[in-house]
């Protein structure tokens, strides 16, 4: 679903990414971790066509949707004015699925979306990107300034739409914790460049990455 070869990423003379290559497959579930500023977000811009490469190249198969980091809300329009603008690339604007996927929205729909908890706000998020009805999702930051109880919910709300729907998931998180509970693959970067990746229990047994990243050994 997701293809990325030897992405190079530049802003200016600074490189964000240095040939980068990751791959997301029908119905994965797969981490992208790292530290502030290691070039997380510009990977998932440049799948979104945000930002465009240097060189490399970035194949994305099946509608694909974007959960940006800050989550991006309209803070005047309500919840479910905010869900139907995810709807923009489709027909069919009707939120109900999106609302049975995610039932803790329904009570908030008439609420305006400046108005909510930044876990609720973050739920409108992934509601959001759910409306364009995608085969593949990247969440940029899903767990950022939430506390653990949020998310955890946000969390099975992803394994949910990814284990009932097929939904493949690119989660980029800072958390890696919760990116190796969540996703049974993971690649890790640092300054650009991808310095480890493979399934997550093992990275998460590797003491370069549980030091660095689990607070351990
Ligand atoms: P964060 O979690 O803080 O967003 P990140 O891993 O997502 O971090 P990016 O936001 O992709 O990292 O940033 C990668 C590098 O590119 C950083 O050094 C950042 O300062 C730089 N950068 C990002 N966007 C721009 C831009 N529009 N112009 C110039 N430099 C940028």
């Amino acid at each position: 679903m997701i293809e990325v070869e030897e992405l190079t990423v530049r802003y200016g003379s600074a490189t964000a990414l240095d040939r980068v290559s990751l791959t997301v497959g029908d119905g994965e579930m797969v981490a992208l971790v790292g530290p502030n500023g290691a070039g997380k977000s510009t990977l998932v811009d440049t799948l979104s066509g945000i930002v465009a490469p240097a060189s490399g190249t970035v194949r994305v198969t099946g509608r694909f949707a974007h959960v940006p980091e800050g989550r991006q809300l309209f803070p005047d329009l309500t919840v479910e004015d905010n869900l139907r603008l995810g709807a923009w690339r489709v027909r069919d604007r009707d939120t109900a699925p999106v609302y049975e996927l995610l039932p803790g929205l329904r009570r908030l729909r008439d609420r305006r979306g400046g108005t909510l908890s930044g876990g609720e706000q973050q739920m409108v998020a992934v509601g959001r990107a759910l409306m364009a009805r995608p085969e593949v999702i990247a969440v940029d930051e899903l767990s950022l300034g939430l506390a653990p109880l949020v998310i955890a919910d946000l969390a099975r709300h992803l394994a949910e739409l990814n284990a009932e729907r097929g939904t493949a998931v690119l989660l980029i998180e800072q958390n890696a914790r919760l990116a190796f509970d969540l996703c049974s693959r993971a690649y890790v970067l640092e300054a650009g460049r991808i310095v480890a990746e493979g399934p997550s229990d093992e990275l998460a047994g590797s003491p370069e990455v549980e030091g660095a990243y689990l607070g351990g050994p």
